[in-house]
């Protein structure tokens, strides 16, 4: 089994569940740190058109509140991450913006998310250290994602009301509208 095929997917209902905060940085969370940063470089190795930007561990089936997010975004060459514990939002700033989103969890689905334009993070390091970080546009938008995954939430569940939110990408790696009807068939909604 390839790293990649420890990630779950919709509608595995384990992502629905709240991922429990990590009090010890011990040896299983070390080695879960190690697998989250393998599975998503493995599963971009796999995407012609698509960048693994991040991951939670709840997306390994794993349920604590851990987060792995790229160090650049642009270049895929640089496969390092951060990584960030019992993540938390401490204030949601800026604007609310819309733009695209995809979950390694989400197979094939994309979606227009609104997001705050900033945010206050404070978690820790893989070193057990408080740290607090400022991030605005696209990483903003990272750790918004991310840490709903610590609490259970998925993108598609920000705008499960919004037909004309849901896109594809196409064979040559641009996103196109999705039809809603074939949107409700792939079992991505909560019941
Ligand atoms: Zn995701």
């Amino acid at each position: 089994m390839s790293a990649k095929d420890q990630i779950i997917a919709l509608p595995n209902p384990h992502l629905r569940g709240k991922s429990k905060r990590v009090k010890v940085i011990n040896d299983e969370i070390k080695k879960l740190m190690q697998e989250m940063q393998k599975a998503t470089i493995d599963w971009e190795d796999s995407r012609e058109h698509e960048v693994g930007v991040a991951l939670a561990a709840i997306q390994l089936d794993k349920p604590y509140k851990i987060i792995v997010v790229r160090n650049n975004f642009d270049n895929k060459e640089d496969k390092s991450f951060s990584i960030f514990i019992n993540p938390e939002i401490v204030k949601l700033e800026g604007e609310v913006e819309e733009d695209y989103e995809g979950c390694l969890s989400v197979r094939d689905i994309y979606g227009k998310v609104p997001r705050h334009s900033k945010v206050r993070v404070r978690a820790m390091d893989e070193q057990g250290r408080e740290v607090r970080i400022k991030a605005e546009g696209f990483l903003a938008r990272v750790f918004q994602h991310e840490i709903d995954h610590t609490n259970g939430l998925v993108f598609v569940d920000h705008i499960k009301d919004k037909p004309e939110a849901f896109f594809e990408l196409t064979a040559d790696g641009k996103l196109e509208s999705m039809p809603y009807e074939q949107v409700e068939k792939a079992g991505i909604f909560r019941d």
